[in-house]
């Protein structure tokens, strides 16, 4: 039986009157069209800004139902959970991860993706791209990494590898914002900024999302 499949039969998938939701949280589908094509607008129209809105709203979704998966279950913050946590990210179309390295203590995440649809996408639709361009998933990566640890650490993930690049596969890593060197051109052109949207995602709680108006 799959992750998908388990899922359903434990009623946590459900689709009711028009409405889906996992776990008590709303959800909505989208092709992986529309979001390679609308990553790669985002970015056109609007340069950086637009990737680090995808990015940091990635982070924001991953963060909030990674949180209320594990608090819910109460599941351990381990290597387990986070593997059941990367399922959900398959099961939502994300591609197939693998993770090449967990490192808790020294909060490290690396992991690879196999077969990022958007990637794909957005190289079937615009050619090979000169950057990396899986900004979702790699702010959904950043934001299940960080439900791992208490509020007060914030990650940074940086996409190292993308199929979209020509790459025969996308890699993320994951670190503490702090510890990453700032020199590192990929830091520099990935690290989005601080921004007022960002404050205000913040303000979505798990609360809130659990029990929508
Ligand atoms: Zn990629």
């Amino acid at each position: 039986m799959s992750f998908t499949d388990k899922l359903i039969a434990m009623k946590v998938l459900k689709f009711n009157e028009g409405e889906l939701s996992i776990f008590g949280i709303p959800g909505f589908i989208f092709m992986a069209n529309t979001v390679g094509i609308l990553n790669h607008n985002m970015e056109k129209r609007f340069g950086k800004d637009g990737i680090d809105l995808i990015y940091l709203l990635g982070k924001h979704q991953a963060y909030m139902g990674s949180s209320a998966f594990l608090g819910k279950y109460g599941y351990r913050k381990d290597l387990n959970s986070f593997n059941m946590v990367i399922k959900q990210s398959e099961m939502i179309g994300q591609g197939k991860s693998e993770i090449l390295k967990f490192d808790q203590k020294n909060k490290i995440l690396i992991l690879k993706n196999l077969n990022s649809p958007v990637a794909k996408t957005i190289r079937g639709l615009y050619g090979i791209q000169k950057k990396p361009v899986c900004d979702f998933y790699r702010g959904a990566t950043t934001g299940c990494f960080q439900a791992m640890f208490d509020e007060k650490n914030d990650f940074l993930g940086i996409e190292t590898k993308c199929i979209a690049k020509g790459d025969p596969h996308c890699v993320i890593e994951v670190r503490e914002i702090t510890s990453w060197g700032k020199d590192n051109h990929l830091v520099k052109e990935q690290s989005p900024k601080e921004s007022p949207e960002n404050e205000e995602f913040s303000k979505f709680t798990l609360n809130n999302i659990l029990k929508p108006s």
